[in-house]
């Protein structure tokens, strides 16, 4: 699988502390990505499944982890991988909020109902800059919040209804890497 990323503590991009994993490809190339680096599919974000997991497992040891948040990129280019890795770390938790650029009706294939099954908030639709008018957790309001596990129900409802966009900033081999969700023109 090709993996650009992998943080923790993720606090802005879904409740409580997440490990965020931003995959690499996205097709969609929608005018205002925050994230253009991450269109391509480089070799050298080459990682298998089981160094993500064994990457993941090592931050478990040590730390409390409240969920997953799978972003990119377009995690649904790689689907069949990711729901074989979410499977693997079921056991450290099943909050899995997941962000793709298509929309739910486009993602009717075996491998994008594989990953929808292991999802637990999906969030959907490209990006339309002039629809960005900060969202709570959408880049555009055109995207839309589908809670698919029904016992994550109260939870993101009441973090839905209690929270607002916040940034926040990783320090990544000398360089700042600003996480959440980002106002219109923003530019690092
Ligand atoms: S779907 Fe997301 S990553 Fe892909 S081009 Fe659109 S905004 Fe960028």
């Amino acid at each position: 699988m090709y993996i650009a990323r992998i943080l923790y503590p993720v606090r802005v991009l879904g409740p409580g502390n997440r490990i965020g994993i931003w995959f690499a490809g996205c097709k969609h190339r929608c005018k205002g990505c925050s994230n253009p680096e991450l269109w391509s599919i480089n070799e050298k974000y080459f990682v298998t499944i089981e160094q993500v997991e064994r990457l993941i497992r090592s931050v478990a040891t040590e730390n409390e982890i409240d969920g997953f948040t799978i972003t990119g990129g377009d995690p649904m280019e790689q689907a069949s991988e990711i729901a074989d890795l979410l499977e693997k770390v079921k056991d450290i938790s099943e909050d899995v909020m997941l962000y793709t650029g298509y929309e739910i009706a486009e993602l009717t294939s075996d491998m994008h109902t594989k990953l929808l099954d292991k999802v637990a908030v999906l969030i959907d639709g490209r990006y339309e800059e002039d629809l960005n008018d900060n969202s709570f957790l959408r880049g555009s309001s055109n995207q839309t919040i589908h809670i698919l596990k029904k016992q994550y129900s109260d939870k993101y409802h009441n973090y839905i209804n209690n929270n607002q966009n916040e940034i926040q900033n990783f320090m990544i081999n000398n360089e700042v890497v600003s996480v959440g969700i980002h106002k219109k023109d923003f530019r690092f």
